[in-house]
């Protein structure tokens, strides 16, 4: 059974932990420096967000990655869904030598940017802290970006800049191409890496998990664009991809190969996706 994953869900059982991860140079912390391409995956509770504080368990349960990505000649590194824990973090980077330049959301929600949590459950660092305190710039989808703004309550809103589908950012040699991919959310991004223009990964955020994918049933959601953005967009890539997901549902990462095979790439009517979706 197609597991449809939760974005927001509080707590998960089918999560494979860090030790359990089978695929060498794709669990945590890994680093493809050996392609030019760096990615390290950061998850709540285990590179931050370690302090036992109410929030750190939450941002725990929450099973969110984190990401610090870019060429493995530099220092430089984009956080891509910075949160939970802005300073545990830029502390984990720093402890690896480096230096985060810039700060990405794959989309707007709470456990992806910060901002106040659902039942006046308190207040999340993220985006804010990277921009107005780290002075960095932030990349979100333009239709997502008034909406982070107010629930961040980022005071430098100019360093905050709208993107679209195909909008780039260089970090050296290694490339991040923006795909619009909504239906989680309405600016729901895929972001394709690619270093020397050799496309080898992509950070798919709440759209695409392995074996699964995010709620479509949240405000903003669309199960229709989901599968236009599922079938028509993702489902395009190439299959070497590696696929680095928004969350520790189950493994760590895919690859678009593997998820056509046996993940909701695999080809589908739109008819059969809507059956599915319920
Ligand atoms: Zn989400």
């Amino acid at each position: 059974m197609l597991l449809i994953g939760c974005a927001l869900a509080m707590e998960r059982d089918d999560y494979v932990p860090k030790e359990k991860c089978t695929t060498p140079g794709r669990c945590s912390e890994s680093s493809s420096s050996t392609t030019g391409l760096r990615v390290l995956q950061l998850l709540s509770g285990r590179e931050h967000s370690s302090s036992g504080s109410r929030l750190a368990e939450v941002a725990k349960s929450m099973m969110n990655y984190q990401y610090l990505v870019g060429d493995a000649a530099s220092d430089e590194v984009a956080v891509i869904d910075g949160c939970w824990d802005p300073a545990g973090i830029a502390a984990f980077a720093k402890s690896k030598g480096l230096k985060i330049v810039k700060y990405i959301a794959t989309h707007y929600h709470y456990d992806h940017i910060g901002g106040e949590m659902p039942g006046s459950q308190g207040r999340i660092p993220g985006l804010r802290e990277f921009v107005d305190d780290m002075g960095l710039f932030a990349h979100i989808h333009k239709v997502e970006r008034d909406h982070a703004i107010r629930s961040t309550g980022v005071v430098h809103s100019n360093r905050v800049v709208g993107m679209k589908q195909g909008s780039r950012i260089e970090l050296g040699k290694v490339s991040l191409r923006f795909l619009h991919t909504p239906g989680h959310s309405p600016g729901g991004m895929s972001i394709v890496l690619s270093h020397g223009g050799v496309e080898e990964a992509i950070i798919t955020g709440d759209t695409l998990f392995p074996g699964s994918c995010g709620r479509v049933d949240l405000p903003g959601s669309d199960k229709a664009d989901m599968f236009r953005s599922i079938q028509g967009v993702l489902a395009k890539q190439p299959d070497r991809l590696v696929v680095w997901p928004g969350h520790g549902y189950s493994t760590p990462s895919s690859t678009i190969g593997q998820e056509k095979l046996g993940g909701l790439l695999k080809p589908m009517s739109m008819d059969q996706w809507m059956a599915m979706m319920g």
